[in-house]
């Protein structure tokens, strides 16, 4: 226990600032319950004539007048005068959900554009849960964001150390004890005894058995390594990485703690610091042990703390939700949809690649057989299909956000 806080401190500045922060005892810490898409304009409206494109097989703007009586929509025919008044309405809308410009296009009039085209560059705060969640679910709107300058942080929320193969550890294991009797003579004496001692936990260690904190703090090591991997790859520079290492995490089993205060202050921390113009967020809700939804609260309660004490930022500020590789937004709630080309596409899949530990061998895979570059390139490719069957702009791949309202 001593050992971890000694490298909790050591690697978290985070933690010793928090505490200067005046504290409240009443902060909601529940916040995703909450999320509603109620301020999004005819959302019931595209949901409607997108699933009498689904059940006829029709392009939107192909809808005729005897397809919405069928489907006892004529309703909307009142409403606006004709099947192609309608027609036309919802293309419009889904039409100007698409951008290649995910921080807003400077210089050009926004006023059908999802994000604003001022301030520029942004100053975006991207959140990943675990660590390769960033890459995985927008790793193409990364690579754009950077390519059109904006200044764009990557917050590692949890070390996502529970999550890492044994035999990773073992790899770099001899790994660095290797590195140490070729160019030490096996002299650092403090390598040969972890080595040593890594390697009898190892053996005896049973199916089910916790980790040890030096094992779990390997494997946060290879997590982060991957991580900065991935962030080279796209351009990120190692000041705009934040490895959090929030603390409901640190539990070594798949049960984490309650999300507490101490994980929020070091949230608003970093929000404080960077003062952000976009925030992205996992949205993912139904993931598997519920850490995204805990990492999204934070995220969310830290916003709220930051409210509280009249932050200016906010004013500025928009918040952006992303799906990870589980599902997809409906389409009646996304309001921003990213396209990107087969070379942009296989990009994004270098970058998840990065992550090596998280290949065949990760525990907590789940059902699906394929890997999480595969689930993504599924995903964004089906999103541009129904983009592409509604009769909208044909892309190899789309990756989809909803606002969240601040
Ligand atoms: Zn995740």
């Amino acid at each position: 226990m001593t050992f971890f806080f000694a490298f909790f401190l050591s690697v978290s500045g985070f933690l010793f600032t928090f505490a200067t922060i005046n504290t409240t005892s009443n902060m909601n810490l529940n916040l995703t319950s909450t999320i509603n898409f109620d301020h999004i304009r005819n959302r019931a409206l595209r949901k409607r004539v997108v699933d009498l494109c689904l059940a006829t097989g029709k392009p939107v703007l192909k809808l005729s007048t005897r397809d919405y009586i069928e489907h006892d929509m004529s309703d909307l025919i009142d409403q606006f005068g004709s099947a192609g008044l309608v027609n036309i309405e919802v293309f419009n809308i889904l039409q100007h959900t698409i951008t290649g410009w995910p921080g807003g296009k400077p210089n050009a009039d926004d006023s059908t554009r999802p994000e604003r085209a001022l301030p520029y560059p942004k100053r975006v705060v991207v959140f990943s849960p675990h660590p390769d969640d960033d890459v995985i679910s927008m790793g193409g709107t990364i690579r754009r964001l950077v390519q059109q300058k904006h200044d764009v942080h990557i917050a590692y929320e949890t070390s996502g150390n529970i999550a890492v193969g044994d035999e990773e550890v073992t790899r770099y294991m001899h790994f660095i004890n290797g590195f140490n009797k070729l160019f030490a003579d096996g002299a650092d004496e403090v390598i040969s005894r972890k080595y040593k001692e890594i390697k009898d936990f190892m053996k005896l260690k049973q199916v089910g058995d916790l980790d040890s904190r030096d094992v779990l703090t390997i494997k946060g090591l290879i997590r982060r390594g991957e991580a900065r991997n991935a962030c080279a790859y796209n351009h990120i520079p190692k000041s705009r990485i934040h490895f959090l290492d929030l603390p409901f995490y640190e539990s070594g089993r798949i049960e984490k703690n309650p999300l507490c205060e101490a994980d929020v202050r070091i949230v608003q921390r970093l929000l404080a610091d960077v003062r952000p113009h976009q925030i992205f967020v996992a949205a993912d809700l139904a993931d598997p042990h519920g850490t995204h939804r805990v990492c999204t609260d934070a995220v969310l309660a830290a916003i709220d703390e930051e409210r509280r004490i009249g932050a200016n930022w906010l004013s500025d500020c928009r918040v952006w939700m992303y799906r990870g590789a589980w599902s997809e937004w409906e389409i009646e709630n996304i309001e921003m949809c990213v396209p990107m080309s087969p070379e942009e596409l296989r990009e994004k899949r270098n970058a998840i690649l990065r992550h090596q530990s998280q290949m065949e061998s990760a525990p907590f895979l789940g059902n699906d057989e394929r890997l999480f570059w595969q689930r993504a390139e599924d995903r964004n490719k089906a999103t541009a299909r129904l983009y592409d069957d509604l009769g909208l702009a044909c892309y190899e791949a789309m990756e989809a956000f909803a606002e969240y309202r601040i």
